[in-house]
């Protein structure tokens, strides 16, 4: 029963609503195409339609096509497992009801499918739902055979006629993911009731949609976070006056992040979709959002758009989210809009899985509660503003309910499946011949192939780039002789402004291509494939004009992944390539395992990442280090080589095999000094504020192998003796964090405490992580005093980026400050670092140059006076001379007295502390001992070197400044890092600088060379 009052609102809401209806039915039909209006025939199911329309705050945000429920004899609404409506107030299903709907649908038509597509790190299942008439059901395997003809045109000898004649009778494919973002709640209701709708809705406008292509629908992303996410609701819900905890942890490693996986796929989500959007040949992926009021489709962005998408690409967004936007405006639903700030420049969002593969990316941003409560929203005025491209912008204030989101969600996904099966010919042509121009990009835009040679020392990395590109879908040739290419000349340095003529001499001093010769085995990347587009996007460099318009870069701007996994990669572009001889290859293993028989073994260090998790591995082996390079049986082995003992050579060939490690009998020890490699017994610290920078460290220390214990700083807090139980303390960023906020944590003035733990209310909070009672304190002083001890006692603290400015900003080190940058903006870019301490552990295996990932710093100087804040930036000082006597070379003179010599000024480095003057060593207790001076490690590279890939402008302010900084406190070291060593699956290249210190952590000192003052 409705009461009354609700009643006549609700007739008057039909009445409105049934003119909205008319006006959009009339604006439809005269352009032949099919109205989007229920059939009257059908019978409507009128209690959840009534519900739908008491939840539905303004008439205005519905439309003629989700204002109603069908009716079906057979097949249940979701009500029979929300217990009420899609998008009702205060139902929120878990992921598991949300399955069990679909399969109950599956059960009672057969217009539904439910697929499994793998599991979360936590072990929940993921699904993929596909809705389409019963046939087309019946016809999958036959359809998916025809589909994968467009997507492999190689298949059909690229011939455009036989493609019209498949893309004639094929039937496409749109996928849908729901709530990859967590606290973005709205998107498993609304997708319920869509494949609800497209399963029994018999007006024409669905049943075209039904009949002519395949929806296939995950409603649910992130399954291990929308589990919690669901908790936290629904303890919210029993304690309506408490402050809730903010969703600290959404999957297991990752928040927000997770939409930045699809370049790295480090992630199982990621793997998944990929694998559903491929193995389907689907033609669209639209992942759904919520933040921006009511829906903005920002495929379309403002640029700059990736450089590497097909252009029929970015002109599908323009025309599918300009349409969407049409349609929408014509049913009177206000703020809908495309276009805007994102400018679809990095290929890491879920969604550019389908621009990568040829497919076509879309997002919505609804807007959304962060759960299922109804609110009323008040909108900041650009949210509300009208702009060019939001003719009928948002309203100021509103009440906001998770229907009015699902009305939105389901009204742009059906005009856009309507629109898409109307064009559905040209879609598919396109998918087609955007997977055309991928194979023929050799011969077009090029290149022609990326080459890993053979003779790369770092063959485990190697291979490690050459899953995730096989994750890619990429096909992997290999190298069965060695070849030759050509490599294009470098181009000659730019003429002088002032050379005004060019003779003909100076054109024939142009320097001619050169040739190279590859080995054979070397890895070879075709270019002449399908999804060669995702291959060239990853490998090749990025460059973001600091004169872009676009000031405000949405994400990274740079991530050539050769770069950050430190392995060589050669972009050839000469087509000949294409003919050596090569075979493709499944399986990729870097080679690895024993070549003799001894006591002793040596394994070069190449700063491999699996030398870690060989120590880790081998527990009762007795590994040490060479501190420096030596020669043994005429091989060569760098600094930090492992010398293996205590180990038979069974058990060292089972883990080196496996590890991709070539371990090497020796004779005698060699005669450099040594020190031993140990098992660091290591403690992960998080903070309550953010976990997300930090799950990327977790789960690269979990994927090889390296133990820690992961604790909290309330944990730190609570520790008298962290020496008792730890070696090193990592405290990985945080991501946004002050010094205020790790020591204090959150306001805690508000009452109620904000728990993070599992109980009966809650009981998916937590899963393998960590928990609290209270989220809210931080450090504190105690905790700061902990780490202080620690590194006292001869503890080894590492801090990356934020979390160094933190140790910095409470003494935990002395001798370097931090410089506030002026115009720098070095937004996520690739840059070049420059080793300076070969000598320092730390480096171990590390070559001279080496390409890292920065954000904007921290700029470190040094000072060997404590407590100095050393301003200097931009390089040397330059000192002019006064004025006076003679040319600017001259010396000046005084009057009636001889002259006398200038002492000559020490000039430091960039990166190096000042040398300490004899002014200041005179009694001076401010000058730290050479032995407590740190010690920089890598800096980074001069200002012309510093971009390799990504935007950097106003570089010179942390050019050749250090990037990893090792700092003896005590009788520990604080190791500092300006770069951010762990990211995103991005840099394996960089994780040994991590490691190293883990593996070295009593031998820091080792090769340290101190200064004479
Ligand atoms: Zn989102």
């Amino acid at each position: 029963m409705i009461p009354p009052k609700i009643a006549r609102a609700n007739i008057l809401r039909s009445l409105v609503l049934l003119l909205l209806l008319c006006l959009a039915a009339s604006a439809a039909l005269g352009d032949g195409e099919t109205a989007p209006a229920r059939d009257p025939k059908q019978p409507v199911d009128e209690a959840y339609t009534a519900k739908i329309h008491k939840y539905t705050t303004q008439p205005f945000f519905t439309s003629p096509l989700v204002d109603y429920l069908p009716a079906s004899k057979n097949v249940p609404t979701p009500e029979v497992v929300l217990g009420d409506v899609a998008g009702a107030p205060g139902i929120l299903p878990y992921a598991e009801d949300v399955y069990k709907y679909m399969r109950l649908l599956e059960k009672a038509s057969p217009r539904v499918r439910v697929f499994s597509i793998g599991k979360t790190e936590e072990g929940r299942e993921m699904i993929a739902v596909a809705v389409s008439s019963q046939e087309n059901l019946k016809n999958l395997d036959e359809n998916s055979a025809q589909l994968a003809k467009l997507a492999d045109p190689r298949t059909i000898k690229l011939d455009d006629a036989e493609a019209d004649r498949i893309v004639a009778r094929s039937v496409p494919v749109y996928y849908i993911t729901g709530t990859i973002h967590s606290p973005e709640t709205g998107a498993p209701t609304a997708l319920m009731e869509l494949a609800y709708r497209l399963a029994v809705d018999e007006s024409p406008y669905i049943r075209e949609i039904r009949e002519g292509m395949i929806t296939l629908i995950t409603p649910v992303v992130e399954v291990d976070g929308r589990d919690r996410m669901v908790d936290i609701y629904l303890w919210h819900l029993s304690h309506p006056k408490d402050f809730y905890p903010p969703l600290i942890y959404w999957g297991k490693y990752v928040a927000h992040d997770n939409n930045r996986d699809a370049m790295g796929m480090t992630l199982k989500l990621t793997e998944n979709v990929l694998n559903t959007y491929v193995g389907w040949k689907a033609q669209v992926l639209h992942d759904l959002h919520e933040s921006v009021p009511y829906l903005y489709d920002n495929t379309a962005g403002d640029g700059p758009f990736n450089a590497w998408v097909d252009p029929i690409l970015t002109d599908e967004w323009e025309v599918m989210g300009w349409r969407n936007v049409s349609d929408m405006t014509k049913f009177g639903m206000p703020g809908v809009f495309t276009h805007g700030v994102f400018d679809t420049w990095s290929p890491g969002y879920l969604m550019f899985i389908a621009a990568m593969h040829n497919g076509i990316s879309r997002l919505y941003e609804t807007f959304g509660n962060g759960g299922a409560d109804t609110l009323e929203r008040t909108l900041e005025p650009e949210e509300y503003a009208r702009t060019w491209y939001r003719q009928n912008p948002p309203l100021p204030k509103v009440m906001w309910s998770q229907r009015d989101n699902n009305n939105y969600e389901e009204t742009g996904l059906l005009t856009s499946l309507h629109y898409f099966n109307e064009n559905k010919q040209l879609f598919l042509k396109n998918f087609y011949l955007k997977a055309k121009r991928s194979i023929t990009k050799p011969a077009s835009e090029g290149p022609a192939a990326y080459i890993f040679p053979a003779d790369d020392p770092r063959t485990d990395s190697q291979a490690e780039l050459l899953h995730v590109l096989q994750k890619q879908a990429v096909e992997i040739s290999r190298a069965t002789a060695a070849f030759t290419v050509t490599l294009p000349a470098k181009k000659p340095a730019k003429p002088k402004k002032d050379a005004k003529e060019k003779d003909s001499k100076e054109k024939e001093a142009l320097p001619a291509p050169t040739t190279r010769e590859f080995p054979a085995g070397s890895y070879i990347v075709r270019m002449d494939q399908p999804y060669s587009r995702i291959a060239d996007a990853l490998l090749d460099y990025q460059y973001w004009s600091p004169e872009d318009p676009q000031k405000t870069p949405y994400d990274d701007t740079g991530w050539t992944f050769g770069e950050l996994y430190g392995v060589q990669v050669t972009r050839i572009t000469d087509p000949k390539v294409l003919n050596a001889p090569m075979e493709r290859v499944k399986e990729i293993r870097a080679p690895g395992g024993v070549s003799g028989e001894s006591t002793i073994y040596v394994i070069n260090n190449n700063a491999e990442p699996s030398l870690a998790t060989l120590r880790y591995k081998l527990r009762d082996a007795s590994i040490e280090a060479a501190e420096e390079p030596f020669e043994s049986a005429g091989k060569k082995f760098s600094r930090g080589s492992f010398l293996l003992r205590n180990v038979t050579r069974a058990q060292l060939n089972d883990a080196a095999s496996e590890l991709g490690l070539q371990a090497a009998p020796i004779s005698a020890m060699p005669s450099v000094k040594t020190h031993p490699v140990r098992a660091a017994r290591v403690a992960f610290v998080h903070t309550w504020l953010s976990t997300q920078a930090e799950g990327w460290w977790r789960i690269a220390l979990d994927n090889l192998g390296i133990p820690y214990d992961y604790i909290s700083t309330q944990t730190v807090a609570k520790t008298g003796d962290l020496n008792a139980k730890y070696d090193v303390i990592l405290f990985p960023p945080v991501g946004f964090s002050n010094t205020n906020s790790v020591i204090n944590g959150l306001p805690s003035g508000w009452g109620n405490p904000l728990p993070w733990k599992n109980t009966p209310e809650t009981p998916n909070l937590v899963g393998k992580n960590d928990s609290t009672d209270d989220m809210r304190p931080g450090l504190g002083w105690e905790g700061v005093a902990h780490l202080k001890s620690f590194l006292e006692k001869g503890g080894v603290l590492l801090t990356a980026t934020d979390t160094s400015q933190f140790a910095l900003s409470i003494g935990l080190a002395d001798g370097v400050s931090v410089g506030s940058a002026q115009k720098m903006k070095i937004v996520g870019s690739v840059v070049g670092t420059r080793l300076v301490d070969a000598a320092s552990p730390i480096a171990y295996g590390y070559d001279e140059k080496l390409s890292a990932y920065c954000n904007n710093g921290p700029i470190f100087s040094l000072s060997s006076i404590s407590g100095a804040r050393n301003s200097r930036r931009l390089g040397a000082e330059t000192h002019t001379r006064p004025t006076g006597r003679g040319t600017v070379d001259d010396p000046d003179f005084a009057i009636g007295r001889a002259g006398f010599e200038v002492p000559e000024e020490p000039k430091p480095e960039a990166w190096e502390a000042p040398p300490v003057t004899d002014e200041q060593m005179h009694n001076n207790f401010r000058v730290i001992p050479p032995a407590n001076r740190a010690r920089v490690i890598f800096r980074y590279a001069d200002t012309k070197e510093l971009l390799v890939s990504g935007l950097v402008e106003g570089g010179d302010e942390i050019a050749q400044h250090p990037a990893v900084v090792d700092v003896p406190t005590g009788s520990g070291h604080v190791v500092l890092f300006s770069i951010n060593p762990v990211y995103r699956g991005e840099t394996r290249g960089t994780y040994s600088l991590v490691l190293n210190t883990i593996l070295n952590f009593d031998s820091l000192n080792a090769g340290r060379k101190l200064a004479e003052k």
